[in-house]
């Protein structure tokens, strides 16, 4: 587990996600080795003792680590800035282990409304259910974080770009605000992935990910990942609760999203391009309504996106006439772009949130986290955009009838 000499903190971006990590076997293969293995066998039993005491620093079994994992952690979290990082079975994983791991009973979490269908299950619905109070807001309304934050509060959870809507909220006003009341601020960046947003730099204490999405890339592989700087967070709750509830990452799930990070930058930065040219596209064609996307000067949060995002990312999302019929009408005349509800791949994918990803949520609760029934949500993928637009246009046409 020691630092491995060939790993060096100065190296730049796009070598820390080629490199950064890598610990060589003493077969000095050039890959990175899958670690298929699930425990490790001591020379002594004084030596299981020490390891057991943690006065020996080495791998025990790998519910707790695993070198592979390790590898993938370690470069992620050089990738990010952080210190520290745990990779999960799923980014779901990630979410709930870095909330239950430090609330008790009578705490109180602040969360922006406009979350994931499970990160919002999460909030609303299971965390009250062991007597931790939930605050859900307005995550665009800075008055409504004052307002909430005025009170001691555990814990302060966002999504920035929120799935599917893409609202932006501004990170480091809300982390100001947190801090004040007594609140770890957890930001969930999978929609800017850790390419185009870096909450750290703007004082969040913890981020989460669904490396499924972005860092996998090519939807092969669920897995997800907790990082920080705060020490006393990960080493005395966020370790300890891993360890004995067994969320861990598959070290064949870690390997491909260490390899999936070699070409991260890469990927996410054309996807952008990409997504770029469909959201202004999809603005100029008759049958959408509405174009959601944080990089078009209509979006209401348009100067704040462009203030904390190095890019605005891969996701449009848009109301196609009609409602629900049209949307459907619409899903069901794609020729190239697939209904899928992942996102984040190289495979453009399309999904119609209120009767999937947001289908379990009463049309109230849907309506007011701004899920229409003819909101359709694209992860443009890295096919050339050419194929992209023409198979958009002729399905919003279809739609049309
Ligand atoms: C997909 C997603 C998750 C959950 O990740 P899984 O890997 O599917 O468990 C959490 N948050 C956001 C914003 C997501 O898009």
């Amino acid at each position: 587990m020691g630092d491995d000499h060939r790993t060096d903190k100065s190296w730049r971006q796009a070598t820390r996600l080629v490199r950064g990590g890598t610990e060589r076997s003493h077969f000095a293969e050039t890959s990175e080795g899958i670690y298929m293995t699930s425990g490790y066998v001591y020379a002594t039993a004084e030596e299981a003792e020490q390891a057991f005491k943690g006065d020996l620093n080495r791998f025990i079994y790998s519910r707790y680590a695993n070198p592979t994992v390790a590898m993938f952690e370690k470069r992620l979290a050089m990738l990010e800035g952080a210190d520290l990082c745990m990779g999960t079975a799923s980014g779901m994983a990630a979410v709930f282990a870095s909330l239950a791991c430090m609330l008790n009973a009578g705490d109180r979490v602040v969360a922006s409304r406009a979350l994931f269908g499970s990160c919002h299950y999460i909030v609303s619905e299971l965390l009250p259910c062991y007597g931790i109070e939930t605050v859900l807001l307005d995550g665009t309304d800075l008055a409504q974080w004052e307002e909430a934050l005025s009170r001691p509060t555990a814990c302060v959870f966002l999504e920035t770009p929120s799935n599917p809507t893409l609202e932006i909220i501004d990170i480091k006003a809300v982390a100001d605000l947190s801090h004040a009341a007594g609140a770890k601020l957890v930001v969930d960046n999978v929609f800017a992935s850790p390419i185009l947003q870096r909450p750290f730099d703007f004082g969040a204490d913890i981020v989460v990910y669904s490396a499924t999405k972005h860092i996998d890339g090519q939807g092969r592989a669920m897995g997800g990942a907790i990082l920080t700087n705060d020490e006393d967070y990960f080493e005395n709750q966020l370790k300890t609760f891993l360890r004995h509830t067994g969320p861990s990452l598959s070290p064949f799930n870690a390997w491909i999203l260490l390899k999936g990070l070699e070409t991260l930058d890469l990927r996410v930065r054309q996807h952008a391009v990409n997504a770029r040219a469909v959201a202004e596209f999809a603005s100029s064609l008759k049958g959408i309504d509405r174009v959601i996307y944080p990089g078009l000067p209509s979006h209401p949060q348009y100067e704040l996106a462009a203030a904390q995002m190095d890019d605005a990312g891969n996701i449009v999302s848009f109301d196609i006439e009609g409602g629900r019929d049209g949307a459907f009408r619409f899903l069901n005349a794609l020729r190239l772009i697939d209904i899928s509800n992942n996102l984040g791949d190289a495979k453009s994918l399309t999904t119609h949130p209120a009767t999937t990803t947001h289908q379990r949520f009463a049309p109230e609760v849907r309506a007011e986290m701004g899920i229409g029934d003819g909101l359709v949500r694209l992860s443009v993928g890295l096919e050339d955009v050419e194929d992209i637009k023409e198979d958009l246009a002729q399905a919003v046409a279809a739609a049309a009838g």
